[in-house]
């Protein structure tokens, strides 16, 4: 009896840290998402929305190429 005991404790416990790895395994993924949808940014003069990193930043503002940069801060 006390085997079956033991047994049954290890399988929870195998179980238990199985589903604390898949958890840990799905947040960063969940935060690469978010941290994707935030990474958009509009441009001040045409408005159109592009990756952070694809924009140039100038005074605070983004825009989506020199071109525009130059024209709103002219
Ligand atoms: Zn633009």
């Amino acid at each position: 009896m006390l085997k079956w005991l033991l047994v049954i404790a290890v399988v929870v416990v195998v179980v238990l840290l199985m589903k604390s790895a898949a958890r840990r395994g799905e947040l960063p993924k969940e935060k690469a998402r978010e941290a994707k949808v935030e990474d958009m940014v509009r441009c001040q003069v045409c408005g159109v929305n592009l990756p952070r990193s694809e924009a140039i930043l100038s005074r605070g503002r983004f825009y989506c190429g020199e071109e525009h940069r130059r024209q709103n801060e002219a």
